[in-house]
């Protein structure tokens, strides 16, 4: 989508601070990090958000999950949270798919 900034970010576009690659999938460092580790990852092809996940994209979001499990045990997280708001009354402020990675720091339940 042209003017999307994770699909800028995706294709290297615009800057950022690399964590994984594949042809599916881009994780990258939050550019304002909310725990000691956040990290997203996103689809390289443009999905507007949960919403927009069908049976024609969900195998790649299956593939998302494989890659924050990965991610998480060579960084051995052994707690940690994965978040996609939808909508910005959720909170969701990017409109490009996005999981966030957390962890390193206690987090309450539910979240404000
Ligand atoms: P959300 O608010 O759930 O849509 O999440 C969007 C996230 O993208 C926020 O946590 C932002 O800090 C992060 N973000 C926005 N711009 C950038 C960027 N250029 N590089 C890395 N993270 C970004």
């Amino acid at each position: 989508m042209s003017n999307c900034l994770f699909c800028k970010i995706a294709a290297g576009e615009i800057p950022s601070n690399t964590v994984y690659e594949d042809e599916v999938c881009y994780a990258f460092h939050d550019i304002a990090p909310q725990a000691p580790t956040h990290f997203l990852v996103i689809p390289k092809a443009h999905i507007g958000s949960v919403s927009e996940v069908t049976a024609d994209n969900s195998g790649t979001v299956a593939h998302i999950f494989e890659v924050i499990a990965k991610l998480a045990k060579e960084q051995n997280l052994e707690s940690y949270r994965v978040v996609s708001n939808i909508g910005e009354q959720a909170g969701q402020s990017v409109f490009h798919l996005h999981f966030h990675v957390l962890s390193g720091r206690d987090m309450t339940w539910p979240p404000g």
